[in-house]
């Protein structure tokens, strides 16, 4: 009999990327932990891509969902959605964004798009500044802001996008200045392109860490030096909260907050964890803005009442439970562990990160070059032993990415790092 594996290549796309040699049919989740077809438990230290924000079948989401599943699925966008209404609400007064509106949809790709057709609309200009190594989507226009090249499979982009420095520098001269340098040297670099440039530019759109980017994080001053730039020409600021969202870095709901000099973003694009595993997504932005479009334009699922009822049972044990403060105080310790580990592997360049949002990134023994085939090795070496992590990064993909619900345990926590320890060390 042909396996699950042969079928899916048969019939799914190529480009469709798959973790593992033998990749893992996951068949059941609970709280940190998923099973797969053959009965092996994993603890799961990449939460589906960061879409598993609070625990893997969390009974007040489970519950949630099919109470509103055994009233209705969906009926209209055209109709009165309480749910909607409710959730919208909540994430307006959550957002930090003054005169906020909130529109749902049904990913995060299908956030920025929307948030770039506000942006280019209300600005009159199809000119986009995104950041170098970014990843935003996979939509036309998501692909088209999408730095990243190995996950931008086209390059006939529907804006004009100029890619400003900031979300890499651990190579190249960049590399070699501190902080005030490197903060300097980019802005100059942001001038240079807005000097160039003819007409407007609508909007700057950032990751507060760059996610498939690697978990990098800009430094603090960054972010703040550039919007004050922006500022004086009326360039709005957009915050891609995809993976940076409802608390997952730990100090701060947001991304945006640990540069929050310049004030809340004039848009935040958000998605993955609000849902725990249910596609929701969504732009907010001030009425001024959200409202500037002159057509109608609905998205048939997004505010789905089962994806919305959701989001509000998820929301709320995230926010009982103080889950941003265990990923600042759970992620603090794992993020300290795995740097005391990291020191006695050749090949770990860095431990970084945020909250529960950390990235170990792999060199080639002795040298800055990037070590994908390292990162692919202890990606299988941890699944052998029962962790599941991921992999990103501009450079071939050496970043290995750690991003757990956000309930993780100290003992768990603890558990993933020896079971980590022993991976790097195997390769
Ligand atoms: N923005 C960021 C920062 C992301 O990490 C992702 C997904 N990895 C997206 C947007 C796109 O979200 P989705 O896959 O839900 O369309």
């Amino acid at each position: 009999m042909t396996g699950l594996h042969d079928r899916h290549r048969a019939v799914i796309p190529d480009w469709v990327a798959l973790y593992y040699q033998r990749p893992i049919e996951i068949t059941h989740g609970e709280g940190r932990h998923v099973w797969d077809a053959d009965g092996n438990r994993y603890l799961d230290f990449f939460g589906g891509i960061l879409t598993t924000m609070t625990a893997h079948a969390l009974p007040e989401v489970t519950k949630a969902v099919s109470e509103q599943a055994g009233r209705i699925i969906h009926s209209s966008t055209l109709y009165l959605n309480r749910p909607m209404v409710e959730l919208a609400e909540r994430v307006a007064t959550l957002s930090g964004i003054p005169d906020a509106r909130v529109f749902f949809t049904t990913s995060g790709t299908e956030a920025n798009d929307t948030a770039l057709m506000l942006a280019t609309g209300y600005r009159g200009s199809n000119q986009i500044l995104a950041m170098r190594n970014s990843y935003h989507g996979r939509s036309f226009s998501a692909v088209s802001i999408t730095g990243n090249r190995g996950w931008s499979p086209t390059s006939l982009s529907p804006l004009q996008t100029l890619y400003v420095h900031g979300g890499v520098r651990t190579r190249g001269p960049y590399a070699q200045l501190s902080d005030a340098q490197f903060i300097e040297a980019c802005v100059a670099d942001l001038e240079d392109i807005l000097g160039q440039t003819r007409g407007g530019i609508a909007a700057l759109i950032a990751e507060p860490v760059q996610g498939v980017g690697g978990f990098t994080s800009p430094p603090d001053g960054l972010y703040a030096a550039f919007r004050e730039v922006l500022g004086r020409h009326g360039i709005l600021w957009i915050s891609d909260e995809v993976q940076t969202g409802w608390g997952r870095t730990g100090d701060h709901f947001w991304g945006w907050q640990a540069h929050a000099e310049s004030g809340p973003p004039d848009l935040l694009t958000f998605a993955k964890g609000i849902g725990n595993g249910m596609s929701i997504g969504g732009v907010v932005a001030r009425a001024e803005i959200m409202n500037s479009l002159d057509a109608n334009s609905i998205s048939t699922f997004g505010g789905s009442p089962v994806t919305m009822a959701a989001g509000a049972a998820n929301l709320s044990y995230l926010l009982e439970h103080d889950l941003q403060g265990n990923a600042r105080r759970v992620g603090g310790l794992l993020i300290e562990r795995l740097r005391a580990i990291g020191a006695g592997v050749a090949s770990v360049r860095e431990v970084r990160g945020r909250g529960l949002m950390i990235g170990i990134e792999l060199v080639k023994p002795g040298t800055d070059e990037a070590n994908p085939e390292a990162a692919t090795a202890v990606l299988e070496a941890a699944r052998e032993g029962g962790l599941l992590i991921g992999k990103g990064g501009g450079h071939n993909t050496s970043v290995l990415r750690i991003a757990p619900p956000l309930s993780l345990t100290v003992a768990e926590a603890e558990e993933g790092a020896a079971i980590l320890e022993r991976a790097l060390h195997s390769v």
